[in-house]
Parts: C-alpha cells; structure tokens; sequence
C-alpha cells in the first residue's frame, strides 16, 4: 500500500503540538478521535501537525507536557479538561504555568447561564468556573456546550528559548463541542495569525470495484506529468475502497486538483463513486434516486447491516422499499419463497439460493433492485467446500441477476461491515447501469 503523502518541505512552517488530555484516554476508555480529527481537518487544509502527546489528568503530566510543547511549538492545542468538575484542571493548571491570573468574566457566565436556562435547567454552582479565564486570553464561544474555550497569544513567549511567540488553544473534550468550535472559532483565527505561505488544494476520490495497485497503475500514465510537477498522489485501501488522493500547492493548486480528478474520471470514472467522506450507501441511494429505482434487501448472515447502512443516509426513504433478515431457512422459504428443495440440494449458502433470495425479494417487495446475501460467518458452521467466511452475494434487476462468492474470514463484526461493502458496490454497478458483464455469473 502506497501510504498518503506526508506534506513536506514546502508546507507553511507553522509548527503545531496537539496534546490531548484526560486519564479517560490513557485507560482505554475513550478512542482519542481528538487526534484523528484534528489532524485531518488541518492537514486538508495544507497544514502540519508535527507532534501529538496525550496525558492523564495529573496536574504535573499535564503541565509538562504543555511546557514542553511552548518550548518548542509556534502553535499548541491541548484538549480536555475545561469542564467544571474537579478533574478538569487545564485552565487553573495553564493560567499557573504561565503566571497569569484568572479573572471572572460577567458575559461568559451570561452565556452559561442563558445555555441552561434555555434547556429549563438550573445552573449548577461549580459551573461558575467556567467563566474564569486567564489574563489576556481571547474566549471562543461553546455553542454546544458550557465551557468556552481558550486562545492566549504569547507575544514572547517565555518558555521558549528564542523567546518567539506561541499561540496556545484549549478546546472542550466533548467532540460535539470541539469540532464546531474549531472550525468556526479556531481556523479564522489561525489563517488570520498564521496565513498559509502558498495556496493549497487537495482533493479525495473514493473509488470502488479496482485493487489500489491496479489502480495505480491505471493512473500512473495519465497523471504522470502532473506527479513530475510536484503534485502529491496518495493512494489508500480501504474495505472494499480505495481513496485516490491529490494535494497540489502553488498559485495553480486548485487548477492542478482539478485537473487531476478529470483524468481521473476519464482512465477510471466507472470506478470512482464519490469525493472526500463519500460511503457506498450514500451513492447507492443517491444512484438509484437518480435513475428512480427502489431497492429491496434479502440479508441472512449480515442481520440488516446492509438496511441500517442505507436507512442513515439522508433520503433513503427515496429508494428503500423494504429489508428481509431472513436467518432461518424457514424464513427463506415463507418469506421470499426461495424452494425448499434448493435449500436442501444446495444448502443455504450457495449460489442458487441466494439468486433465489435476490429475485424472491425483487418480486415480493415489487422493486428495480434487490441484493441478496447469505454466508458462514463462523466461528462454526464450516462446510465441505464452504469454509468459514465463506458468501454468496446476488443483486437482481431486471431480467438479469448476478451472484458473487467471496470469502470473507473475519470476526463476525467485520465480516458483516466487509460483505455490505461488497454487496453495496455490486449493487451501486447496477444501479450506475455499467456492471461489468465478465464479473460474476449472469442468468
Ligand atoms: P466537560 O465539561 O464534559 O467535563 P471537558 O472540556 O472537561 O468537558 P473532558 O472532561 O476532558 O472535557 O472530556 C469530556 C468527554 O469528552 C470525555 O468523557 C470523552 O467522552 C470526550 N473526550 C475527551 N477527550 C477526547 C478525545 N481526545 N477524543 C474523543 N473524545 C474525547
């Protein structure tokens, strides 16, 4: 796997140190998705994060670490602990560190106050803290939340040797209250301290049904002078995906991410089905929105993970008909009418039953396209001929219905996620009305 492009030389030289706080994330207890989030929202905008520490809640974890980071960092983000319980201690611990005092500010408890209020709720006492902020640091609005978060501008900053300014950000722990106090808060304010030393673009392709190095392949000829122009090309596979990625710089940037996304398309358009965060699900609702079909679903060993994918998109009401969990063969049978002497012959994992599956939802649920899945998805259950992980997925449409086998041996969890991505993608080729005709068996 060709890793996605870490930026280098040419990117703005603002250093950045994330530290993320909180005995939570040191436990195990909580997956740091700060981090990953973080992370990526600045790398997409052309900028670097150079190194990222998470620490408990002890006060001396903490203050070192955020003391090493301004000793080093043009810019520090630390996460966590700026809620009113005895355990968030960042704001105290910083306004210490740095010798600032901290001064009861009327409007943020205004603020508090109105936030609970609103929700009918009384305000808690120790909530009053949250309204104590350090000398001379800037409030971001918590437009989700309590605790507002904090920028200081360290105009020289002490704890660093070249004496060069540091800028220190602190943002709530809830991801709910982060997020959108970055983006709204946070970024304007660090394009407008820190802009950006050449323009940046870089966009994202999801692509499906192509092996990232058949991918590469296809694309290497098409996109190479682009490459020989500076232009990072990424590549990263994913469950049945593979993003292709561009990041250019330079006054052209936006013109050069165009440009490669058209040749792109062009070389390998039947395979790209979205842009950035792009699921299957989403263009497969939005494909069989486009074309008016409706889809049905027949899953045996997936129990409706394929219907709980498509029913989170938006407008799937559009295009969903209905869902079968038909587990037992008896369902099968009264159900979607699939012959009881197949399920005998064949078992229920094989190719005629789940044809039979695909084309009895088709029928029943009276729709353009159904997807039929039936699997081992083990630990037992292994058959002569049919190991664990071993699926038989069907799309029908009309007149014609294609069947796959795969094997598929994971824990139960991640078999269901990769045989929906697999059932998702086949049924997407339909719904595009471009399947591959050598794929697959066809009636
Ligand atoms: P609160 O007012 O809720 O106490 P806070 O700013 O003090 O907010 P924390 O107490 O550190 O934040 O974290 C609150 C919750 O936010 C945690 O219990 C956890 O669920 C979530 N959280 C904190 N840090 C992270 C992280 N790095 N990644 C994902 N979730 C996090």
């Amino acid at each position: 796997m060709v890793a996605f492009a870490v930026f280098g030389s040419t990117v703005a030289p603002v250093t950045t140190e994330i530290i993320n706080t909180g005995s939570e994330l040191l436990l195990g207890r909580v997956l740091n998705t700060h981090q990953q989030w973080l992370c990526r929202t600045l790398a997409d905008r052309g900028r670097a994060v150079h190194r990222q520490v998470a620490v408990s809640d002890e006060p001396e974890a903490l203050v070192a670490a955020v003391r090493e980071g301004l000793s080093r960092a043009d810019w520090v983000i630390v996460t966590g602990g700026l809620g009113p319980t005895c355990d968030d201690r960042t704001r105290d611990l910083v306004a210490g560190l740095l010798g600032r005092r901290l001064v009861h500010q009327p409007d943020v408890e205004v603020q508090i106050r109105a936030y609970f209020e609103g929700r009918g709720r009384p305000v808690p006492a120790r909530t009053r803290v949250e309204a104590m902020v350090p000398e001379g640091a800037e409030v971001l609005v918590n437009r989700h939340g309590t605790a507002p978060g904090l920028a200081l501008w360290l105009d020289s900053n002490p704890l660093r040797e070249s004496g060069k300014p540091s800028w220190l950000v602190m943002l709530p722990g809830p991801p709910r209250e982060l997020r959108p106090m970055f983006t709204d808060e946070v970024l304007p304010r660090l394009d407008a301290r820190f802009p950006l030393r050449e323009p940046f673009a870089c966009r994202t392709l999801k692509t499906t049904g192509l092996g990232e190095s058949y991918m590469e392949e296809r694309l290497e000829e098409p996109l190479r002078d682009l490459v020989a122009r500076g232009m990072d090309l990424g590549f990263c596979a994913r469950v049945g995906e593979v993003d292709v990625r561009f990041v250019a710089r330079g006054p052209d940037a936006r013109d050069v991410v165009d440009e490669a996304e058209r040749r792109t398309r062009e070389a390998a358009g039947e395979f790209v089905f979205g842009v950035e965060d792009d699921t299957l699900e989403k263009a497969l609702v939005e494909a069989c929105a486009r074309r008016g079909l409706h889809l049905a679903l027949a899953e045996s060993c997936t129990g409706g993970h394929v219907a709980h994918r498509i029913t989170n998109v938006p407008g799937a009401s559009n295009v969903f008909e209905a869902g079968w969990v038909t587990y037992a063969n008896a369902a099968k049978e009264r159900d979607l009418g699939v012959p009881a002497g197949l399920l005998r012959e064949h078992g229920a994992v094989s190719e005629p039953v789940a044809r039979a599956m695909a084309e009895g939802a088709r029928l029943k649920a009276g729709v353009d396209i159904a997807i039929a899945i039936t699997g081992i998805a083990g630990p037992s259950g292994a058959v002569e001929g049919k190991p664990v992980g071993t699926v038989f997925i069907a799309v029908a449409h009309a007149g014609a219905t294609r069947v796959e086998r795969r094997l598929n041996a994971f824990d139960r969890e991640t078999f269901k996620y990769v045989t929906a991505q697999q059932a998702m993608a086949m049924a997407l080729r339909v719904a595009l009305g471009d399947g591959p005709a050598d794929a697959g068996t066809r009636s």
